[in-house]
């Protein structure tokens, strides 16, 4: 960063709130009351108009360098059009630059630091929709998902730092994460500004990211499902969220599952509900039947004198309770099939069985009244 540029954008009179012909009385003046109220002791977070305050009060209470800079706003950068980062001209003005760099980046490493205070920020969570079959939420599924979000630098791997290079302590605050800062009426602790207070930076700024570490793309993620979510289940993937910035650690991943409903089996819990038909014959007489399950067919005893209604258990043939290694069960309902039209066989076998019952079943109501 060209400090010659900074000074054509920075008003320092402006920054302590005097005039251009101020004295140095009045400018001192400013400056106690300003760095006062912006100290960092005082008012945690004005760091910056702190800094600024400083550095306008180094130039302009320096009568050689106030002289400098009044010139340099007055006729700009003349006889060097490179502008910013010109350094290695070698004219008049970039050796000054250099001077003056060394000279604020002994309060504030200014020169050395080649972006702003970087605070880490933790990403945002995301969340996303699936939909899944009944059988896939019942065994567990992996799915892809299509994601646009912050994603770590590809090439940094999120570090910030050029090729992903390992930070370096900072030489700032040697690690510390702070700094004294003399400033002739206190002398103070304020966090390093090399290293926003981490105490180690990144050697070369990625190129790519800028050094915050992360980057907005479209990505696919696999997600596992697990074997028993229902229609509803929340699945949280720490971590899989939002890059963080600067260090930040990354937000979560939260993944609503819609579950398709089945043409058989409805679920409660981690139970299966099914209704099956048998004939009145079955029902009579007691029948070994099979229905299907959620993973393969599963055999069933219908006792003898079963009546509608009748819910049979197959335990463990149910949907797998979450995190938990066992299953609910299969719930069987039993439907006696009435046949709507029957054959003539079957009408004469049920005549039949209507002669061999001559006793209503509805006696009991009729003894009643
Ligand atoms: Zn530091
Ligand atoms: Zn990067």
């Amino acid at each position: 960063m060209a400090l010659r540029s900074e000074w054509l954008e920075q008003d320092y009179y402006k920054i302590l709130g005097v005039a251009k012909d101020a004295d140095a009385q009045g400018i001192t003046r400013a400056y106690r009351q300003l760095a006062k109220r912006y100290h960092p002791d005082v008012n945690p977070g004005k760091e910056d108009q702190f800094k600024a305050v400083a550095i306008a009060y180094e130039v302009l209470s320096d009568p050689a360098m106030r002289k400098e800079y009044d010139t340099y706003r007055a006729v700009g950068p003349s006889g060097n059009s490179s502008g910013v980062g010109g350094s290695g001209s070698g004219n008049n003005w970039s050796r000054r630059d250099e001077n003056l760099g060394d000279f604020i980046g002994d309060v504030f490493n200014r020169k050395r630091k080649p972006q702003a205070a970087r605070t880490p920020a933790s990403g945002g969570n995301i969340e996303a929709e699936a939909h899944i079959g009944f059988e896939e939420a019942a065994n567990g599924v992996t799915i892809s998902l299509g994601l646009d979000s912050d994603v770590a630098c590809g090439n940094c791997g999120g570090t910030g730092s050029e090729h992903g290079a390992p930070p370096v302590v900072c030489p700032k605050c040697q690690g510390s994460g702070s700094i004294s800062v003399s400033q002739g009426f206190f002398a103070i602790s304020i966090p390093c500004p090399d290293c926003s207070g981490r105490g180690e930076h990144a050697e070369k700024i990625c190129e790519s990211c800028h050094g915050v570490g992360a980057e907005h793309r479209k990505r696919q993620v696999k997600v596992r499902i697990p074997p028993g979510v229902h229609d509803g289940s929340k699945i949280r993937i720490k971590r899989g969220g939002n890059a963080g910035r600067n260090g930040g650690s990354p937000g979560d991943l939260l993944v609503t599952v819609h579950v398709s409903s089945h043409r058989f089996f409805t679920q409660k819990g981690s139970d299966l509900l099914l209704t099956v038909p048998v004939t009145f014959a079955e029902a009579v007489l007691g029948a070994a039947i099979t229905v299907p399950g959620i993973d393969g067919r599963v055999s069933l005893d219908v006792p003898a004198g079963a009546k509608s209604g009748l819910v049979l258990r197959a335990r463990g043939k149910g949907l797998p309770r979450r995190g938990k290694g066992e299953r609910g069960d299969l719930l069987v309902t039993i439907e006696i099939d009435v046949p709507k039209d029957p054959t003539d066989g079957q009408t004469r076998a049920v005549k039949a069985f209507a002669e061999a019952t001559p006793e209503s079943p509805r006696k009991y109501l009729e003894d009643q009244a």
